[in-house]
């Protein structure tokens, strides 16, 4: 269906014909309705469905600017908040209404000077409880409550925070949440705190037809070398390479870039600051490879990643759904090329939960003898740091090999 089918306001449309959206997407078609009507609604949906939008637009079609603080959206990360915020200014820009992040990480005192005059509030859970308690954020006028990626709130312990964000609000509001997976206590939490949700399914991504999937096994010690040949032969045009430890993702990052690769890394531990500098190099297209632990796998909202690497299996198999599913975004393909060596068993068999049927792919043209091994010492921080012109074992084993395109046997689900 048409986003101009749709009995919208101007406005809303001409912010929806800014962002180029043309067609509603499932999640949206099935959501907006009901959102609209004011009722409750229970979104079971992946990441890159376009969620954002389905709440944002009738956000921004039921709301009036200066009115105080109407809406809340909880978000699990900073980095979804972040892109929450900026989905939601888009949305809500010609209409005037003023949209602030709350999360960990920034200053609080930026944060106190901003939220008194906000419309719309996107926080992360914690932050938002010291705002609560230091009375700089009052709740009581919320309208609307959107919950994002539930399940993941309830991994990372948030569960209790957002039974005391909800009691603060007002009983009549209206609620919203989403959610990849809906588990016992998410169930029970929209049971007790929501009215006659409606639920709406969308079938998981890891059945989107427009992600190419493929599962290489090999040696933890020949990971290194797989991947500078998956590098080399598949020419990404944008990745992102999964790790499920910071330290290897910055180990990762700085081997690649000693081996004339283009790659940085994104975890947890960096500052809130450098995080960002990474992200908007990744998101203009300057930076090629982004070495990320989960923390990066949801909330970047880049439309053409064209591959998604996982070095480790994520050991938590919904995190697969949500690392792949930053490829192929809407009207995209993409590529996801999972590595799995014998210890990376374990987590394969989490896998099966959402990816019943893996076949291997046997790689063609791999000469592990072509590429230097992972240097486990090198990483940025206290590490060896790379010298650009006689970097350790720089060129000793490339040579010849950007020109070498290896082939292997796809599989497609
Ligand atoms: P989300 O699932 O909200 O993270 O959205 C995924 C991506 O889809 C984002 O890049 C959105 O800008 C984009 N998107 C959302 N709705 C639409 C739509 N109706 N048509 C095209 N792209 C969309």
């Amino acid at each position: 269906m048409k986003f101009e089918e749709f009995p919208f306001d101007k406005k809303t449309l001409d912010a929806i014909g800014a962002l180029g959206y043309e067609t509603l997407t499932p999640i949206q078609e099935k959501v907006i309705p009901i959102a609209l009507s004011g009722s409750d609604v229970v979104g079971q949906s992946c990441t890159g469905s376009g969620k954002t939008a389905a709440f944002s637009i009738p956000i921004a079609e039921r709301m009036t600017a200066g009115k105080g603080l109407k809406v809340l959206v909880l978000a699990p990360t900073r980095e979804l908040c972040i892109q929450i915020t900026k989905d939601m200014k888009d949305m809500t820009k010609n209409r005037g209404m003023k949209v602030v992040p709350v999360y960990g990480g920034q200053s609080i005192d930026v944060q106190l000077k901003k939220v008194g005059r906000a419309d719309i509030i996107i926080a992360t859970p914690g932050r938002l409880l010291d705002h609560l308690r230091r009375g700089s954020i009052s709740l009581k006028d919320i309208e609307i409550l959107v919950i994002d990626e539930a399940d993941r709130m309830l991994n990372m312990g948030f569960i209790d925070d957002i039974r005391k964000i909800i009691r603060a609000t007002p009983e009549d509001r209206q609620t919203m949440l989403f959610s990849a997976t809906i588990p016992r206590p998410i169930l029970q939490l929209s049971r007790k705190y929501m009215r006659n949700p409606k639920c709406v399914e969308i079938p998981k991504e890891v059945d989107n037809p427009d992600i190419e999937e493929i599962f290489i096994q090999i040696r933890e010690d020949e990971k290194f070398k797989m991947l500078m040949f998956l590098l080399d032969s598949e020419v990404p045009t944008s990745a992102i390479i999964f790790c499920n430890t910071k330290t290897l993702t910055d180990t990762l990052a700085e081997n690649l870039k000693c081996q004339g690769y283009d790659a940085m890394a994104i975890h947890g531990d960096m500052r809130q600051a450098k995080r960002e500098r990474v992200i908007k190099k990744f998101y203009q297209k300057k930076l090629t490879l982004l070495c990320a632990t989960d923390v990066a796998s949801r909330g970047l909202d880049i439309s053409d990643v064209s591959h998604i690497i996982n070095y480790d299996v994520p050991l938590d198999p919904e995190n697969y759904v949500h690392r792949i599913g930053r490829t192929a975004r809407i009207g995209k393909k993409g590529n996801a090329i999972t590595l799995l060596s014998p210890s990376g068993h374990q987590a394969m068999r989490g896998l099966s939960v959402v990816r019943r049927h893996v076949e291997f792919t046997e790689v063609e043209g791999f000469n592990p003898e072509m590429y230097a091994p992972l240097d486990p010492k090198l990483h940025s921080k206290g590490g060896i740091r790379p010298n650009k012109k006689r970097g350790r074992g720089r060129r000793k084993f490339s040579k010849g090999r950007r020109n070498f395109r290896g082939k292997y046997i796809r599989y497609s689900p």
